[in-house]
């Protein structure tokens, strides 16, 4: 199955794309982790993308197109992968089509996941990230233990002005995708309030697993 799943920063997608990819034995794709992981390895790419990251911009699209192409190419994501956090743009939606086009697949869904703005800010200013595992926290909803509170680090873009400043670009870049995916019938709206639990209940049977 091929997946793109969609929602603002902070709307439990890497979360649920981790459960997703673990039932349906697909690798989960996320754009901000393998740009993240250019940027820690210095690659000429990370060092560009770096200068976008940190102010809480989007990466342009010529590179994140040829890194995500290229990734999709690869032998583990030949029966299907589910895509987190790619396309964000138009331009984006259209070049991933043209290459799945070259390749005779098609996307099965597109996950939208649904979060009013004020339960974004709340969800990304409380985020924090075990750097020793990659495990995501929050400070309210699910705190760390005392013994990873002291190695937990706030990601520069989920500074809340950051974080005001990535919504805003989510709601003009992004949510243009909205309707170009209701055209052809692959969207599939999801609240993302509530627990995560439910939240995957409902994605899970969009995609006919439980
Ligand atoms: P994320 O972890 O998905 O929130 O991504 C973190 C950051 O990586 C974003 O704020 C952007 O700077 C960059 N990024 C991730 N995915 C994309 C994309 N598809 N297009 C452009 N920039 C991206």
């Amino acid at each position: 199955m091929r997946i793109i799943q969609i929602g603002p920063p902070g709307s439990g997608k890497a979360t649920q794309a981790k459960r997703i990819e673990e039932k349906l034995n697909i690798p989960h794709i996320s754009s901000g982790d393998m740009l993240r992981e250019a940027v820690a390895n210095e690659t000429p790419l990370g060092k560009e993308a770096k200068l976008y990251m940190t102010k809480g911009a989007l990466v342009p699209d010529n590179l994140v197109i040829e890194m995500i192409v290229e990734r999709i190419a690869q032998p583990d994501a030949r029966e299907g992968f589910l895509l987190d956090g790619f396309p964000r743009t138009l331009p984006q939606s259209k070049a991933l089509d043209k290459a799945l086009l070259a390749t005779n697949v098609k996307i099965d869904y597109v996950l939208l996941i649904q979060v009013p703005d004020e339960n974004i800010i709340e969800r990304n200013t409380g985020r924090r990230i075990d750097l020793k595992t990659g495990k995501i926290y929050h400070v309210k909803f699910d705190p760390p233990p005392a013994e990873i509170a002291s190695r937990v680090i706030q990601r520069d873009d989920d500074l809340e002005e950051t974080v005001k400043y990535r919504l805003e670009k989510y709601r003009a870049d992004t949510e243009p995708l909205i309707p170009y995916y209701e055209e052809q019938d692959l969207a599939r709206k999801v609240s993302g309030v509530g627990s995560l639990e439910e939240v995957k209940g409902k994605l899970f049977k969009i995609l006919g697993v439980s």
